[in-house]
């Protein structure tokens, strides 16, 4: 028997002072629901889809309610989910007015024969499965959006490669904060599954990490899990969640995460976080952004904190 273990985050970047003590509070509540399944034997892919939704539901975070807005002003949501065991996954992308988009991912990966299903035919199988709608734009997260929109205006910045310099002078520093969970559960099955909002500004259309499985996150019960945040095409580019479980054949989760988040600082540039977790039960977080928010909770207890490895 192995002993249970889940670790969630609710997102790389810059978290401002105000905002830290909620978040926290929501990593830790997001964890604790993730577990109560853990405990009673349940398996990790249910667990982490529980601490999904409690992510989602939280306004907080830059996933489900509460979700940041395209160029247009427009929510366009990604989410994966991916179980280790079989190594099966379903990913959604580019979906709006779903209040919890992890579910979707999940009845793709169990209902169709596919992996990724974006727009208007994962709308149609949200009405087919009768998924909860709701308008997932917060009062708080439109002013965030006029703001960033402004400050985009004045910095002239048309695509995505001129955003990332914004992101980079930190004057856009709070725009990425997408969530994520990992799980092990006692028959030794890993599980991973992210949702987020993507990044302010984004041009419609744009599909992010957390919609591709390797990249946003990947589990495998013969390494472990992991999950990353922060500036999506890096992630893509590194296949950051697969290297980090690759790493795990003969490292700890905190070296394996250490690593990608340093090589990915040296080949394509700064704005990642990552959380991982091994068949051990033993996990890690790592970033090169200001903060990772992040919980962590077993039998022996938990935490939660703002900060993993800095790898700045
Ligand atoms: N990785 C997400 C994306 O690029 C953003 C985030 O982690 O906050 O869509």
């Amino acid at each position: 028997m192995k002993r249970p273990t889940i670790v969630v985050h609710g997102g790389a970047g810059n978290w401002p002072s105000d905002k830290r003590g909620r978040a926290l509070r929501g990593v830790r509540q997001a964890a604790e629901n993730g577990f109560a399944i853990l405990k009673q034997g349940g398996g990790a892919l249910s667990a982490v889809e529980k601490a999904i939704l409690s992510l989602e539901d939280n306004p907080i975070f830059n996933a489900g309610t509460g979700s940041t807005m395209n160029l247009a002003g427009r929510i366009e949501n990604d989410a994966s989910i991916m179980d280790g065991t079989g190594l099966e996954s379903g990913s959604v992308a580019l979906v709006n007015g779903i209040k919890n988009p992890i579910k979707l991912a999940r009845l793709i990966m169990e209902k169709t024969d596919h992996v990724l299903i974006a727009g208007k035919t994962a709308r149609i199988l949200a009405n087919a499965f009768a998924l909860e709608k709701a308008d997932l734009r917060t009062s708080e997260r439109l002013s965030t959006w006029r703001r960033e929109k402004r400050i985009f205006q004045n910095g002239r910045s048309r695509d995505f490669k001129r955003n990332s310099a914004l992101l980079a002078s930190g004057t856009l520093g709070q725009m990425v904060d997408t969530v994520g969970a990992l799980a092990l559960d006692s028959h030794g099955r890993t599980a991973a599954g992210a949702s987020t909002g993507g990044m302010t500004l984004k041009l419609p259309g744009r599909i992010g990490d957390t919609a591709v499985i390797g990249a946003g996150l990947y589990a495998d019960d013969r390494l472990g899990a992991a999950t990353a945040t922060g500036i999506g095409e890096l992630a893509i580019r590194m296949v950051l969640s697969k290297s980090a479980c690759d790493l795990m054949r003969s490292k700890t989760p905190q070296a394996a995460s250490t690593q990608v988040i340093r090589s990915a600082n040296s080949r394509v540039g700064r704005g990642l976080g990552i959380i991982a977790l091994d068949r051990k039960g033993r996990y890690g977080a790592a970033h090169s952004t200001k903060h990772l928010c992040w919980a962590t909770l077993d039998s022996k207890g938990g935490l939660a904190r703002m900060n993993g490895q800095r790898v700045p």
